[in-house]
């Protein structure tokens, strides 16, 4: 069973305070997961998680895990100006884009980001535009399928990104060239993994890459960057992945392969966003109209535009009426946004207590990738955010937007 991280007085009172729909953020949750991410790999003296800013690009989220430890990983331009911002500065900002604007990549470079390069093409991009940094990573992508004891994971051959074997080596070569002084590799293989052999298994295959690129053209490896892709469990039956039982199999393919290649030295490095964000926040929404056709519908002041991936990806997310626990969970719904799309539904055939008007609901697991993804569509308006402070205060983080927000770019 799920159940939220504050109680139902606490959600009453925000929705009161702040009004609904909303996203709240539950600080403790967050700092105690940062915390024990970096407990997890501290056998590697220079492990940094760079928090994936596209999945909560939310100010005070970023500056909270700034105080645990942790760097950022931006993809465009507004990312590292807000990164920027938030006091981030040189190798705390991983750069990780691709089919990048000039605009972003100097400012990357201004920045004295990491730069990740995504393609080959990319090298001579960098070079022609704003000159080669000392430290670079490139971007691999193994091809095949990623797949864990004969059950097909992922699809990375049909991904758009990183560079293949061949071109990895070609592109360490003209870094060199250029005065490339020392490389990183980063790969993203596996989106939402819940089992815990996900990195182990991929850190193994870019651990033997990196050995590989370094005896083939004498490059210093810095850093192995795993990014991000461990999940959560978004469904009440499933399990959380062990971080410990992570770290410690990406800890043994260390030992095995860097170690013995006399590379002891190579930092790990993360991008996960789900895993540190996505448990520690929810969408409040509040039950304003039911409706009985062929189907019993229950419409909440939240609509896609505010959460998009059940829209997008059919995503399941778990769904507690506040104050109904208990009761038995003896109706059938469609949890429905307002939107002329019929696949505004944040529930469909959900078996769910009876639900009244007014109803308080949370809608779980929406700290990453929820708000980020909010849309404009209809004319909706993205919520507002509140932070549940440890001390069990709330805090405004993003106000809500208004009609002038929504209008302020139009020409009439
Ligand atoms: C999206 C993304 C991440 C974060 O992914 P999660 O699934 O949220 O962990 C990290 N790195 C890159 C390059 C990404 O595109």
């Amino acid at each position: 069973m799920k159940t939220p991280f504050a109680s139902r007085e606490k959600f009453e009172e925000i929705a009161a305070r702040y009004g609904t729909p909303i996203y709240v953020y539950d600080e403790r949750g967050i700092r105690e997961n940062a915390r024990r991410l970096n407990r997890a790999f501290s056998w590697n003296p220079g492990y940094k998680e760079y928090f994936a800013v596209k999945a909560t690009p939310t100010p005070k989220i970023l500056k909270i895990l700034k105080e645990e430890g942790c760097g950022v990983d931006c993809s465009s331009l507004t990312e590292l100006m807000m990164s920027e911002r938030c006091g981030f500065s040189g190798n705390e900002i991983m750069f990780s884009s691709n089919e990048t604007p000039e605009a972003d990549m100097k400012k990357a470079r201004e920045l004295g980001a990491y730069i990740n390069l995504d393609d080959y093409t990319h090298v001579k991009f960098l070079n022609d535009l704003c000159g080669i940094p000392e430290t670079v990573c490139c971007r691999f992508n193994p091809g095949g399928v990623f797949s864990v004891a004969n059950q097909i994971m992922d699809n990375p051959r049909d991904a758009k990104y990183g560079m293949t074997r061949g071109q990895m080596k070609s592109a360490y070569r003209d870094l060199l060239a250029l005065g490339a002084k020392s490389f990183g590799i980063h790969a993203f293989l596996v989106s939402n993994a819940i089992f815990n052999e996900y990195y182990p298994m991929m850190a193994r295959q870019l651990f033997e890459l990196a050995v590989e690129l370094h005896r083939a053209t004498g490059a210093h490896i810095e850093f192995v960057n795993l990014s991000g892709g461990i999940g959560i469990p978004y469904y009440p039956d499933q399990l959380s992945p062990n971080i410990d039982i992570i770290a410690a199999g990406v800890r043994e393919a260390y030992n095995e392969v860097l170690v013995p290649a006399g590379m002891g030295d190579v930092r790990i490095f993360t991008e996960l966003g789900r895993y540190m964000l996505g448990p520690y926040g929810c969408l409040l929404t509040r039950a304003i109209h039911e409706k009985h056709i062929y189907k019993e519908y229950i419409g909440v002041d939240a609509c896609a535009c505010n959460l998009m991936r059940p829209a997008m990806y059919g995503a399941y997310h778990h769904i507690t009426v506040l104050g109904k626990e208990d009761a038995p969970h003896d109706h059938l719904y469609d949890v429905v946004g307002s939107l002329c799309e019929n696949n505004d539904k944040f529930a469909i055939d959900r078996e769910l207590p009876e639900i009244d008007t007014g109803d308080l609901l949370v809608i779980h697991d929406t700290g990453a990738h929820g708000h980020a993804m909010g849309y404009n569509y209809n004319g909706k308006l993205r919520s507002a955010e509140v932070l549940l402070k440890e001390d069990g205060s709330t805090e405004l983080i993003r106000r809500a937007e208004t009609p002038d927000d929504y209008f302020a770019t139009m020409i009439f």
